[in-house]
């Protein structure tokens, strides 16, 4: 038996059900195929500690930085599907191990002013750095949310005025959007303190001596743009509130049904084969999947040997450096030490995530990583969940998000539960000299890059599914020939972080894949 629909799209991570919700509002029948049980992919939340079953486990992403701006919320109404969300003020604070800290308000001249404290010329520096970066924001977001290779006239037009206007920084852009982010940050800043609070957050975009990575210190100007937006109930909260406006738009997402195959047939797709034996025949194929894996579903033989091999050596954690990732359930609170105390204003560092970890830290990080090692000392970020939002833990217990950027994907001793055991023993020492609470832990969830592979299926575990880079970007995007406004091959298309724009909870690759396929429909008729 097999069901006939206009489109199939594989997976209901945000981008999948996104990419369905536009399909149905355009009057296609849509069907996504998701293997897990439940809808989200990264963007998924749950109760994953055995031994503390309702301390809320966030495995992946934590905030909506980007869905701020791309349109994703409004477009679905995700407020009326129960969406709600907090911001922090700070939203992140560099925690220096003498005790000085630097606060990231939503307010740019405050955060100055803080970094002032620290170094004056950095602070100055600072509010000049940060004109590059919303000129760089002004210019980068439309060109994210565009059709690559064939911008429409309103983002076109974004992009060209944006430009115009910042003609005399020229240059810097220039010189930031072509440099490591390491680079970028010992050019323009001089305190250890401001150089890691800026390597803190690139490090979540890719290796600080990547060329091409500063273009990350866009997040800054997006910071103090439109905030972080931490979901009340974490991510599953959003997902879920996606996936109710989704399916109130007429599409259907079916959970616990993997794709077993992509069906392809004289070199178009024209359907999927489903693990439990169904076919599903379609028009269009989307694959929200990462590219590798998608490629690996289709029928053997059924796509051209070079597209296969293009796709297979696209890269995905080139570097074996990712992020490791651990959640913390604790049956008390979770507080600051010193750096709370040591403050001169009233910000309530409690709830910022805390970025730890000096310059070095972050440049050994990536280097042992590379080798295959595992550091004594750590560059990590902590997210106090329960702080900001404390429904996710029983009253007066806790949960700590605890975000490694880089770590070795395969240890050269291989990940062995002992190794993780004592990874976590010197991350946890390592933020013991900051926070009390930790020892009261009753429970944990720790996720190498291969365990996340294997949950979400995932090649490399990798959080873009395509590693970011310059010669990676738009119809490059996840390789030449995959990323334009055109069918790779006839019936398919790609739509999720490894194309443009790449990872990041935005929905933009999703919308695209959607208006892509309304083109390639329209001229199959
Ligand atoms: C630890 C971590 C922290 C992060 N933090 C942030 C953050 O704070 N902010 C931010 O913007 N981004 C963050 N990210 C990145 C962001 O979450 C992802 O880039 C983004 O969510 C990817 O969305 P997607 O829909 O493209 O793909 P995915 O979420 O990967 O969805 C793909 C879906 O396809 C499904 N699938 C795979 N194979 C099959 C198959 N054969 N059949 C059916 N279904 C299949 C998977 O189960 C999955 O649900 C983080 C990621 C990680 C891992």
């Amino acid at each position: 038996m097999s069901e006939q629909v206009d489109v199939v799209v594989i997976g209901a991570g945000h981008n999948g059900m996104a990419s369905a919700g536009y399909l149905a509002r355009a009057g296609k029948k849509v069907v996504v195929l998701e293997r897990m049980a439940k809808v989200g992919g990264m963007t998924s939340s749950g109760f994953m500690i055995p031994e503390a079953p309702q301390h809320l486990v966030t495995p992946c992403a934590v905030e909506l930085m980007f869905a701020r701006g791309s349109g994703i919320i409004e477009d679905f109404d995700l407020p009326k599907y129960g969406l709600r969300t907090i911001d922090p003020d700070p939203s992140y604070a560099y925690l220096h191990p003498d005790g000085s800290s630097i606060a990231v308000f939503r307010d740019a001249k405050r955060t100055a002013d803080d970094i002032s404290r620290i170094s004056r010329n950095d602070g100055k520096a600072y509010i000049e750095f940060l004109k590059c970066l919303d000129a760089m924001m002004d210019i980068g977001f439309p060109l994210m949310m565009a059709e690559p290779g064939k911008p429409d006239a309103g983002n076109l037009t974004k992009m060209i005025g944006a430009a115009v206007r910042s003609v005399k920084l020229k240059d810097q852009l220039v010189a930031i959007s072509k440099g490591t982010s390491d680079q970028v940050a010992c050019e323009w800043f001089e305190h250890p303190a401001t150089i890691a609070m800026l390597l803190g957050v690139a490090a979540g975009a890719g290796p600080v001596d990547d060329d091409g990575n500063a273009a990350a210190y866009m997040i800054m100007a997006v910071l103090h743009r439109l905030g972080t937006g931490k979901p009340i109930g974490s991510l599953q909260s959003f997902s879920n509130a996606l996936a109710a406006s989704v399916e109130a738009s007429g599409a259907k997402i079916e959970l616990n049904a993997s794709v077993a195959e992509i069906l392809i047939e004289d070199g178009a797709a024209k359907g999927v084969r489903l693990e439990d034996g169904r076919v599903i025949r379609a028009k269009m194929v989307i694959a929200t999947c990462d590219p590798r894996t998608a490629m690996r579903l289709t029928t053997p033989g059924g796509v051209s040997r070079q597209l296969v091999q293009r796709i297979e050596h696209a890269p995905s954690n080139r570097s074996n450096a990712a992020p490791f990732l651990a959640n913390l359930a604790m049956s008390g609170p979770l507080t600051l030490k010193r750096h709370q105390d040591l403050r001169h204003d009233d910000a309530d560092l409690n709830q910022a995530v805390a970025l730890i970890g000096t310059p070095e830290e972050v440049r050994e990080a990536f280097a042992y990583a590379r080798r295959g090692d595992i550091p004594t000392r750590h560059a990590v970020s902590l997210t106090p969940m329960t702080n900001i939002d404390p429904s996710q833990a029983p009253p007066g217990q806790s949960v700590a998000y605890i975000y490694l950027p880089a770590m070795a994907v395969d240890a050269r001793e291989g990940w062995s539960p002992a190794l993780k055991d004592k990874t976590m023993g010197t991350i946890i020492n390592h933020l013991a000299e900051y926070y009390d609470g930790l020892d009261a832990e009753v429970g944990r969830f720790v996720e190498t890059a291969r365990e996340r592979e294997k949950r979400l299926n995932v090649t490399n575990g990798c959080v873009t599914h395509i590693d970011f880079g310059a010669l990676r970007a738009g119809t490059h995007r996840p390789a030449t020939g995959f990323g334009g406004p055109k069918p790779p091959f006839p019936g398919f298309l790609m739509g999720g972080a490894g194309t443009h724009p790449g990872g990041g909870v935005s929905g933009i690759a999703g919308r695209i894949a959607a208006n892509r396929a309304l083109r390639a429909m329209k001229k199959m008729k």
